[in-house]
């Protein structure tokens, strides 16, 4: 049986004994090696964190279970989010789970049909908001600041302190911390939580050194790289379309402290590392989570070189939340035949021997 975060981890997490020890079986997901994309742009060791393995299929559950566990600890009894998706349907489930009332608000028009369904069919009270994910995650705050709830998005530190613990699990894989993690970069919660955990174990000589952190932000929605906010952020990958991220600071001083960078990828780029993971790989992410895949290449591309150096990249959802993205992007057209076995064959023809 899969034991969950909290008993894992407890000791690096704020748990008193009153804490209910809440667990989905989230956590220790698998970080795999590269078969063909690693080689082909000339990296030593690749590998991916397939955090789309989660129980709610993105790795927002794992900040998800400790908030939610304070919550609990707390005595509220309801739980409040503003979300471009993954974290609404990480609260619903955890909501559920826990018995409590969800309540999650989403910009109207610009959350995945995947996600939606997931806060739809855990049971949450589901509200579209009349803006961007920015506006509805000032009103959450503003809701939190005078009722009786907890907020649950990525402000409360608990799930901070959940997140980080991704980066215990590729310390205990590799054996020692990577040269260089790639990550997404939307609200800047995970990259502050990625580098707190791998300080926290340096510190703690579980590691023996610090990776540098080189997030990656969507061209269309880059308010850190441009160094401003953005008020009508835009890309492809909806759960990085933030323009004021909540933890901006924070991802600075992990890019500052690790000698990393925080870079953009276009569209075009992502879309790029979207297709060749799936098709190289056999792994299935959202566009947001091939932003990470997107910034290796560039980075390749650009010249540096990574021959011997140790990267993890960090998908950070499945790519079952968006699949319209996915037959949007089709090789070929789907194609048709009636229920007979030669026809079939001759419309697959060369590819099919006896
Ligand atoms: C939330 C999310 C991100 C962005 O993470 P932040 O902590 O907001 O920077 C990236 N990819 C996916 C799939 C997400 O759900």
């Amino acid at each position: 049986m899969s034991e969950g975060l909290l008993k894992r981890y407890g000791d690096y997490l704020p748990l008193t004994a009153d804490t209910p020890m809440l667990s989905m079986g989230e956590g220790d997901t698998p970080l795999v090696e590269s078969r063909r994309l690693g080689k082909q742009f000339g990296i030593g060791r690749l590998f991916f964190k397939l955090e789309g393995c989660n129980p709610s299929g993105s790795f927002k559950d794992r900040g998800m279970v400790v908030a939610v566990a304070k919550a609990m600890e707390a005595g509220h009894t309801t739980i409040l989010c503003a979300s471009t998706g993954n974290t609404s349907a990480s609260a619903a489930a955890y909501g559920a789970a826990a018995g409590l009332e969800t309540v999650v608000l989403v910009p109207a028009g610009q959350i995945a049909e995947g996600k939606l369904s997931q806060a739809v069919a855990y049971g949450a009270r589901v509200i579209k908001i009349d803006g961007n994910f920015d506006a509805a995650l000032n009103v959450a705050r503003e809701l939190a600041d005078s009722y009786n709830i907890s907020l649950v998005n990525s402000v409360n530190p608990h799930r901070i302190e959940g997140q980080k613990t991704a980066a215990f699990e590729i310390i205990e894989t590799l054996g020692d911390a990577p040269d260089n993690l790639f990550i997404p970069v939307g609200n800047a919660g995970n990259i502050t939580a990625y580098w707190k955990g791998f300080k926290e174990a340096e510190s703690d000589e579980r590691a023996s050194r610090l990776p540098q952190m080189m997030g990656f932000q969507a061209e269309g929605s880059a308010p850190i790289v441009k160094g401003h906010p953005i008020a009508d952020p835009q890309t492809i990958a909806s759960a990085i379309r933030i323009g004021n991220p909540a933890s901006w600071s924070s991802a600075l001083v992990a890019r500052d402290e690790s000698g990393g960078s925080i870079d953009t990828v276009s569209d075009d780029e992502i879309l790029e590392a979207y297709k060749l993971l799936a098709r190289m790989e056999g792994i299935f992410c959202e566009p947001a989570s091939a932003a990470s895949v997107a910034g290796v290449i560039k980075c390749s591309r650009g010249g540096m070189d990574f021959s011997s150096s140790t990267i993890v990249c960090i998908i950070t959802g499945n790519g079952l939340k968006d699949p319209s993205v996915a037959l949007a992007l089709a090789s070929h057209p789907l194609e048709e035949s009636s229920a007979d076995a030669q026809i079939v064959a001759g419309i697959v023809g060369a590819q099919l021997k006896q």
